[in-house]
């Protein structure tokens, strides 16, 4: 015999609101989402302690939302690392298999970068996707960190790694795009944690507060360099977030990620290095792997001005001659698969 249906409100109450403001956030789905949450018991428990633990309820729900229609898309939400994968970069094999292989490395600082700065701040989030990214004219990019953040809120980055870059990319390129990616978002959350921006608009452009308040020890250097960029020529130095790559020795541990990574996707039967030091083109010299990941860690930051001294030094052409040639060839003679 049929039963009458329940009626939709009694659901909410199925659904176990935990709070006041995850309440709210069960109250304004609709039905079919309410209904989705209903038979996927672990995400709305994910999500009911996401939005337990946000300070800003609006902003809160607003992710949450985000989160759940990811996820119904076929995105995966680790409540304990705080980071969504977006359906697009886990159905890129290559992407997810890269991306993998960095998470589960020991003590690699891209772990770091994710377990201590995101998992345990529990107030920011990263999504990583794979979309088309608009072009700029007179250069390319091959992936972009969109901060979302205003004053107090919780904040969010999202990481776009660019489509077109992604197919034809080795998997070193993307090992590199994705831990640099994810070190932008790191340089901007401990600004937001430090209290030196105010907010960040949609177009991606930072808000440092004008008087910032006065901190001690490495507070107080990282607000010092801010506020060196923040002066740079009269105007915010449009490298300064780059810049802080290299201050805090990021680039060194890129580097190092990179030669930790290498063996796990590097194709030994057809061997990066071993390709290089038989290169008949080869330029500017020899080059061990290091020297290789040394160049390659440097991508994406011209423009800086330690890039400059190194690389636009008259005295000395043949670095950017190595740069480039590195450039060229962890695309061209790197492995394009990953297992
Ligand atoms: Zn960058």
């Amino acid at each position: 015999m049929l039963k009458h249906p329940c009626p939709q409100t009694t659901e909410i109450g199925i659904l176990y609101p935990i709070d006041k403001c995850s309440k709210t956030f069960l109250e304004h789905l609709d039905n079919t989402s309410r209904k989705w949450l209903y038979t996927h018991n672990e995400v709305h428990n994910d999500i009911m302690n996401y939005i337990k633990n946000s300070p800003n309820c609006d902003e809160a729900n607003q992710i949450a939302n985000e989160i759940l229609n990811e996820v119904k898309r076929g995105g995966k939400f680790n409540v304990k690392n705080e980071i969504l994968l977006d359906s697009t970069f886990l159905a890129n094999q290559k992407v997810n298999c890269v991306f993998n292989k960095l998470i589960s490395q020991n003590n690699s600082f891209f772990k770091n970068i994710i377990i201590n700065s995101f998992a345990s701040s529990k107030t920011a989030i990263l999504k990583y996707d794979i979309a088309n990214i608009p072009q700029p004219s007179g250069g390319i990019y091959n992936a972009i960190t969109k901060p979302i953040y205003n004053n107090g809120g919780k904040s969010f980055y999202k990481i776009t790694l660019d489509a077109s870059f992604v197919i034809n990319a080795s998997a070193i390129e993307i090992a590199f795009a994705i831990i640099h990616e994810s070190i932008h978002a790191e340089l901007i959350e401990r600004c937001i944690e430090l209290n030196l921006i105010e907010y960040i608009t949609n177009s991606g452009n930072v808000k440092f507060f004008s008087t910032p308040v006065t901190y001690t020890n490495n507070t107080a250097i990282f607000q010092q360099l801010i506020m060196y960029y923040q002066s740079y020529n009269g105007a915010i130095h449009p490298e300064w977030n780059h810049d802080l790559f290299n201050l805090f020795n990021y680039r060194d541990k890129l580097q190092t990620d990179l030669l930790n990574i290498h063996p796990y996707i590097n194709d030994s039967t057809n061997d990066f290095l071993t390709s290089v030091i038989n290169d008949p083109n080869i330029q500017g010299g020899t080059y061990t792997l290091q020297d290789i990941m040394y160049y390659t860690s440097w991508l994406g930051l011209e423009g800086t001005l330690e890039y400059n001294s190194i690389f636009n030094d008259p005295t000395n052409p043949n670095e950017s001659i190595r740069k480039s040639y590195t450039e060229t060839v962890i695309n061209t003679k790197y492995n394009h698969n990953c297992n």
